[in-house]
Order: structure tokens, then sequence, then C-alpha cells
């Protein structure tokens, strides 16, 4: 029977685990973009993240979280992972608008590292209210977009934005400066120093 380690070692450090893995599993590829597709982007390692889950739950399980959101694709599985703990549902922010009904959903615009272009994100506002306290989930921060704009769709619901969990932050970027020092608390589970094609990933101490 094989059973993953991290289920098994007590008291381990979470993080080191996580840095390991992305040492062992991720690459670094074009444009400064770090590939995790075997465990994060593409294949989902299910245990893992659900570890990942734990974590951010242990980080804000006193905050009364209402609400966990999330950006659509990477985000959604960490989240629902995430969720399971704190028994809240998961919205996610959606790229392409299916209520058509202006008045009724949230919206606000995101720049993409990864693509390198702008979009606009969608909530219905159905789903986020002014008694919901949300807790962000993400795969990574960069320059912080993709979080700011989460934030405003909170705002615009005159919802509470309690903090953000994510799971691979690039410190070398300012996006969380730009986050902390909005006043919104920000984990994150692995930080990365540097980073470049040549050499690899190096973690902050
Ligand atoms: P930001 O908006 O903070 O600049 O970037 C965050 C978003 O861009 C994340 O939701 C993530 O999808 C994507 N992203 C930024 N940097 C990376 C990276 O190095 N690797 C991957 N896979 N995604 C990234």
């Amino acid at each position: 029977m094989f059973l993953y380690f991290y289920f098994t070692v007590e008291g381990v450090d979470f993080v080191k685990l996580l840095e390991e893995k992305i040492l062992k599993d991720g690459h670094v590829g074009q444009g400064n973009v770090l590939k995790v597709d075997s465990f994060l982007n593409h294949q989902i390692d299910v245990g893992f993240i659900a570890e990942i889950g734990k974590e951010f739950y242990n980080l804000y399980k006193d905050e009364k979280i209402t609400k966990i959101l999330t950006i659509e694709a990477s985000g959604i599985g960490i989240a629902c992972l995430t969720a399971q703990y704190f028994n809240v549902p998961v919205v996610f922010a959606k790229k392409t608008p299916t209520i058509n009904i202006y008045a009724d959903i949230y919206t606000s615009k995101v720049s993409s590292f990864t693509h390198k272009k702008e979009y606009d994100i969608y909530v219905s506002k159905q789903f986020l209210n002014e008694n919901d306290r949300v807790l962000i989930i993400d795969d990574f921060l960069a320059k912080g977009s993709a979080l700011e704009a989460l934030i405003k769709l909170i705002d615009a619901a005159g919802a509470k934005t309690v903090g953000a969990g994510i799971v691979i932050e690039k410190a070398y970027q300012n996006g969380g400066k730009i986050i902390r020092d909005m006043g919104i608390r920000v984990e994150s589970l692995a930080r990365i120093s540097e980073m470049t094609e040549e050499n690899g990933v190096v973690f902050c101490d």
C-alpha cells in the first residue's frame, strides 16, 4: 500500500515539503513563468493540495470565513480542497460572462502576467454580499493584479476581505507589497526570492 509520506509524518514542516516538490517537479519556463503543471496547474495532486488547504485552514480558522473566492481556472481546485475544512462555499470569478445583465454582476479588470493581456472577471451578485467574510485563494502571486481585481469585487459587494492564501509568491515581484500595503493579510506558503531559467528557483529564508 502506497501512502504519501506527508500524511504520515507528524509535525512535519509542510512549507519545506512544498519547496522540495517545487524544486523536484517544477521548472522555470520562458517569460519568467514557473511551471508546476504536474501537481498544481494541469494535473492536480489531490492529496498534496488538500494538505495545502489544511495549512490555509490553520492560518485562517479563527476568522469566521463565510466564503472562499478564487479565479478560474487554476484557483478552483485549490479553493475547493481548502473550503472542505472551512465548510463554506467556493465562488470563482469567471473570465467569460455567462450572465448577460450587467446589473446582476460585479466586474473588475485583471492584467495577466502569464498571458500578457487584460481581461475582465465577473461574479454574480447572488454569490457575494455585505455579510460575507471572504478568504481569497490563488495559486500564484506575482504583480498582484489578480488579487487586486478579486478584492475590488469583494469591495463592490460590500463584503470584507479577510485575507489571501497563496500557494507560491514570487516575492521578487511587487504584488505582495502592494496588497499588504493595502492592509490586507497575505499568507504565502512558498516564497521565491529569485528565479531564472539558468539557475532555477531560490526560496526566501
Ligand atoms: P499577478 O496578477 O499577481 O501578476 O499574477 C497572478 C496570476 O498569474 C496567478 O493567478 C497565476 O495564474 C498567474 N501566474 C503568475 N506568475 C505565474 C508563474 O510563474 N507560473 C504560473 N503557472 N502562473 C503564474
